[in-house]
């Protein structure tokens, strides 16, 4: 599992190096579409070239869609960072759950009691929930079950989990488990690369879980997935417990919040 995370961090950087490139290629993609208008403006209907130039146009907006999509993935997005209460974001966001895993498939949503606060940006948590549980539905198309935990964790519970320079803290547990697939152990060593898919041509990009890892990394977390081939998977996600700042002492003016990014 270390090895795999080395693995992944080398190919997030590879990914953002891409960043760069997808940034000038929108551009290029953007005359081919606009050049391919002109000349179909050109051409009639049933003009034998006419198909071919919608195929050039329409092959050119499916890239044009990838490299939106690279660019949302490696974009230093300005983070937010702000003080949220997991139970209610995971509650807030049921009723979308509910639509993306359709009738087949059952959602069930347990909170620990007292759940610490954590301090991340509030939409990339919300994108790290939902790739996850798209994916968990992507791996029941026969139907099966969802469970989202979350959970307090101690600094040495945490330790038992956490491969990476580990800082001793305490940790807030979101679980997103399934009775799905499950993955054979060649697979879960490549889940993190971006561009890694198992999927169709056109159902996945490989960019859910590298997008999941790089939103973890960035507000200090860690991520743990488990999975049995035929029995499902769960992917543990540990975010830093938020601490409150102690207040200054009297007579001072109260000092700002630390920016913990
Ligand atoms: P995508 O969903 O576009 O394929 P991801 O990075 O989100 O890209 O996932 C990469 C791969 O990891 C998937 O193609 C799939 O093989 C595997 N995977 C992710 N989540 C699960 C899951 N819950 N159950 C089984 N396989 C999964």
């Amino acid at each position: 599992l270390e090895a795999q995370f080395a693995q992944s961090q080398k190919m997030q950087a590879v990914g953002q190096l891409a960043g760069g490139v997808a940034h000038d290629f929108n551009n290029l993609l953007t005359a081919i579409i606009g050049f391919s208008d002109l000349l179909l403006l050109k051409h009639k209907p049933g003009d034998p070239s006419f198909s071919e130039l919608m195929q050039i146009k329409q092959n050119a907006n499916r890239a044009a869609g990838l490299t939106r999509q690279l660019l949302a993935f490696s974009r230093q997005q300005t983070l937010r960072p702000q003080v949220l209460e997991l139970p209610l974001i995971i509650d807030d966001l049921s009723v979308l759950f509910k639509r993306i895993i359709g009738d087949r498939i059952t959602l069930d949503v347990e909170h620990g009691r007292s759940i610490w606060p954590v301090r991340a940006d509030l939409v990339q948590l919300e994108q790290v929930i939902i790739n996850l549980v798209v994916n968990a539905r992507d791996a029941m198309p026969e139907g099966g079950s969802i469970t989202i935990r979350t959970d307090n964790v101690s600094a040495a519970e945490a330790a038992r989990f956490n491969f990476e320079g580990f800082v001793p803290a305490d940790y807030v547990l979101i679980e997103v488990e399934d009775t799905g697939t499950g993955m054979p152990p060649e697979v879960l060593a490549k889940i993190f690369e971006p561009f890694f898919t198992t999927k169709e041509l056109g159902k996945g990009t490989g960019l859910g879980l590298s997008t999941v890892y790089g939103i973890i990394k960035q507000t200090e977390g860690f991520i743990y997935p488990i999975s049995v081939v035929g029995a499902g998977t769960t992917f543990k996600i540990f975010l830093p417990r938020y601490a409150q700042v102690a207040a200054e002492p009297a007579g001072k003016a109260a000092a700002p919040v630390k920016d913990l990014t």
